[in-house]
C-alpha cells in the first residue's frame, strides 16, 4: 500500500482510477482517500476484501464534502455496495472506522485545513455554481495538490474510540417470492398481508414508516 501512494518527492499520490470512479477531480475525494489510508494503518488492517471493516461517515446531505466518501471507499474497499459504509448525518467531515478485532478510530478533517482549502480559487468557481468537472483543470489540480502535499498532522485529528460498539446485521440468503408481484424479496424485507408474504411495495409500506426488523 505505501508504494502505491507515495511519489518520489514525498508528496502523497492517488491512483487515476480514483477520479474515474468518482467522476470528477476534486479535493475532498483525495481527502477521503488519504483518510482511508490512515485508518487502515491505525487499525493495522489491509483493505476490506470482504466484510470486516465498517465505516461510519459523519457526512450529511446538501454539502459538497460528501465526495470524501468515494475517496474512503477507493482506498479501503469498505464500500457502500458491500454494506460496509454507513452514513450518520452529523454534517461533519469525519468518519469512524471499525474492525471487530481491532477496534475503532475516528478521523476528523481539521478545521484549520478546511479553512485553508476553502480559500483556494477552486471554491470560488464552486460557489458560483460551477460543477467540479467544469472548473478549469489548473484550478482543480491546484487544490488537489494542496491535499497531496499536506502532512497527515495538518489534515487529520486521529482518535481511538475504545468503547465503540457495532453489531452488523446478520447476512442471510433466505428469500421468497412476493405473492402479489412475484418478485423475489430477501426475508428481512418480507411482510405479511392477508396471511400472505408480500414485498414492501405491495404491502402498502410508506417511506416514512419505520422498518421493523424481524428476528431471524
Ligand atoms: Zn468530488
Ligand atoms: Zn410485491
Amino acid at each position: 500500500m505505501s508504494n502505491e501512494v507515495k511519489s518520489r518527492n514525498g508528496a502523497f499520490k492517488v491512483p487515476d482510477w480514483l477520479f474515474e470512479f468518482h467522476g470528477h477531480k476534486c479535493p475532498y475525494s483525495v481527502v477521503g482517500y488519504r483518510m482511508g489510508v490512515v485508518a487502515l494503518r491505525e487499525l493495522g488492517v489491509e483493505r476490506c476484501y470482504d466484510h470486516d471493516l465498517f465505516v461510519f461517515s459523519e457526512m450529511g446531505v446538501g454539502h459538497p464534502q460528501g465526495c470524501m466518501q468515494d475517496g474512503i471507499q477507493a482506498s479501503t474497499s469498505a464500500t457502500f455496495g458491500k454494506g460496509q459504509m454507513h452514513k450518520v448525518y452529523f454534517g461533519k467531515v469525519a468518519a469512524t472506522f471499525y474492525h471487530p478485532e481491532k477496534g475503532a478510530v475516528r478521523i476528523l478533517f481539521t478545521n484549520e485545513f478546511m479553512d485553508k482549502l476553502g480559500t483556494h480559487e477552486f471554491f470560488k468557481f464552486r460557489k458560483q455554481g460551477i460543477e467540479p468537472s467544469q472548473v478549469p483543470a489548473e484550478a482543480a489540480q491546484g487544490v488537489i495538490n494542496m491535499v497531496l502535499n499536506a502532512t497527515e498532522e495538518e489534515l487529520f485529528k486521529i482518535k481511538r474510540v475504545p468503547d465503540f460498539k457495532f453489531e452488523p446485521v446478520p447476512s442471510s440468503f433466505n428469500k421468497a417470492k412476493c405473492s402479489v408481484c412475484g418478485e423475489y424479496v430477501f426475508e428481512r424485507y418480507l411482510r405479511v398481508k392477508d396471511g400472505k408474504l408480500v414485498c414492501l411495495q405491495c404491502s402498502g409500506h410508506r417511506d416514512d414508516e419505520q422498518t421493523i426488523y424481524l428476528p431471524i
